[in-house]
C-alpha cells in the first residue's frame, strides 16, 4: 500500500546451495504502515530475524524485491544501501551493543559521528530525555541497568530520526517490569510521533503492544492478528508450535 514505509513483495532468501540450502523465507509479501507497531512472532528458526534483515536491507533477499520510503533495494550498490539505512533504519537487538568505553551521550552520538556529522549537545540530550535518561547522559554502560541499556539503545537508534525503528527481540534479555518500561516507550513513540515500529518477539504479552502480529512458521507468513490481547495471541502461536514441520 502506498502508505506503507516497508514494503516486501515475494521475498525469498535462501542460504546455502543444493543439499545444504534452507529456504529461511518463503515467497513473503508483507507491508509495515507508517505509523504503526508491528509484532513479528513464530516458532524458533521461523525466519524471522531472517524477515527483519531482509525489510531493513541488512540482507538482500534471493528473490523479490524490498521497497523503503519508494526505494527498492535491490538496484542499489553497497554503498547506496548503506547510505539509505543509516537515514532510514534504527535496529535494536536483544544485547544492547553499547559501546563499553563510552557514556550513554556518546553512544546516542556515534550514528551521527559515524556520518561525519558533529552532534549538537542538545540533540543528543533531547533524545535520551525522549528515553528518560537526561540524568544518566555521563555514565558508561557498566553503571546503567539492563533497562537503562536497552534505552540508551533505543536513543542511539532513533538519533538519525529513522522512517522504521526495527527491533529484534529488544525485551528478551530484560525482566518483565524492566521490558515494559521498553515496550510503553515503543508504544510511545508511535502514538505520539507516528514512529514505525517493527519488532520480533517470543512473548505474546510484549507482542500485545503491537497494532498487529504477524506469525510466521517455516518461512511463511501464518496468520494474522490485530488488536489482540496476550491470550490470543498466545492460542495463535500454541497452533503454530503444533504444525508439522
Ligand atoms: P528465527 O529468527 O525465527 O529463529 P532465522 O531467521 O534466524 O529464524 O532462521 C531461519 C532459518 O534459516 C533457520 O532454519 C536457520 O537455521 C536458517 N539460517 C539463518 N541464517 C542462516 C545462515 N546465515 N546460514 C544458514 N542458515 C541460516
Ligand atoms: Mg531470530
Amino acid at each position: 500500500m502506498e502508505n506503507d514505509a516497508i514494503q516486501l513483495r515475494d521475498v525469498s532468501r535462501v542460504h546455502g546451495t543444493g543439499d545444504r540450502a534452507v529456504t529461511a523465507l518463503d515467497q513473503v509479501s508483507l507491508g509495515f504502515p507508517q505509523g504503526t507497531f508491528t509484532a513479528v512472532m513464530g516458532p524458533s528458526g521461523s525466519g524471522k530475524s531472517t524477515l527483519l534483515q531482509c525489510a531493513a536491507g541488512l540482507d538482500r533477499p534471493t528473490s523479490g524485491t524490498v521497497t523503503i520510503g519508494g526505494t527498492e533495494l535491490g538496484g542499489l550498490s553497497e554503498t547506496r544501501l548503506t547510505l539509505l539505512r543509516r537515514d532510514r533504519i534504527g535496529f535494536v537487538f536483544q544485547a544492547f551493543n553499547l559501546l563499553p568505553a563510552l557514556t550513554a551521550e556518546q553512544n546516542v552520538a556515534l550514528p551521527l559521528r559515524l556520518a561525519g556529522r558533529r552532534p549538537a549537545k542538545a540533540e543528543v540530550r533531547e533524545v535520551l530525555a525522549r528515553v528518560g535518561l537526561s540524568e544518566r547522559a555521563r555514565h558508561r554502560p557498566a553503571r546503567l541497568s539492563g533497562g537503562q541499556q536497552q534505552r540508551v539503545a533505543l536513543a542511539r537508534a532513533l538519533i538519525t530520526r529513522p522512517d522504521v525503528l526495527f527491533g529484534d527481540e529488544p525485551t528478551g534479555a530484560l525482566d518483565s517490569r524492566t521490558g515494559r518500561e521498553v515496550l510503553t516507550l515503543l508504544r510511545a513513540m508511535v502514538d505520539t510521533d507516528r514512529q514505525t515500529v517493527v519488532m520480533v518477539t517470543h512473548d505474546p504479552v510484549a507482542a500485545s503492544y503491537a497494532d498487529r502480529v504477524v506469525f510466521l512458521a517455516d518461512g511463511r507468513l501464518n496468520g494474522e492478528l490485530s488488536g489482540a490481547s496476550a491470550p490470543d495471541i498466545a492460542a495463535h502461536m500454541t497452533t503454530l508450535e503444533a504444525a508439522p514441520c
